[in-house]
């Protein structure tokens, strides 16, 4: 296909467009209601790396069967079990969990 300046503009736009679209879903959280709060992921900065699954002390972290930022499994929490003690969060590297006591 020849290159031409009209190819480059709908390039450009269509690369803008796949930014700003990943930029959206990364501000995309799933929350979930817990007992005394709030747990939210954020799929599009989970890498799965499992850290917060193996740090959380009730171990009710675990693999979803939904992908997060590089195609891994995301995680998801049992929030019935969650005690809002924040320390997934503080583990992930990539700030991929808020949790908000109420
Ligand atoms: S807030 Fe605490 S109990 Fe809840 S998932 Fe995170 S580490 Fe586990
Ligand atoms: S620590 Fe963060 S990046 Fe790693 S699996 Fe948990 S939520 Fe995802």
């Amino acid at each position: 296909m020849k290159i031409t300046k009209e190819n480059k503009r709908e390039e450009k736009q269509s690369y803008q467009q796949t930014i700003e679209s990943r930029n959206r879903n990364e501000l995309e959280g799933v929350v979930h209601k817990t007992a005394r709060g709030m747990w939210t992921i954020f799929p599009g900065l989970c890498k799965g790396c499992g850290l917060c699954i193996e740090k959380c002390p009730v171990g009710v972290i675990g693999w979803s069967s939904e992908l997060g930022a590089y195609g891994t499994n995301r995680v998801e929490v049992n929030e019935d079990g969650c005690v809002t003690c924040k320390i997934c969060s503080l583990y992930c590297p990539d700030a991929a969990i808020s949790v908000v006591r109420i």
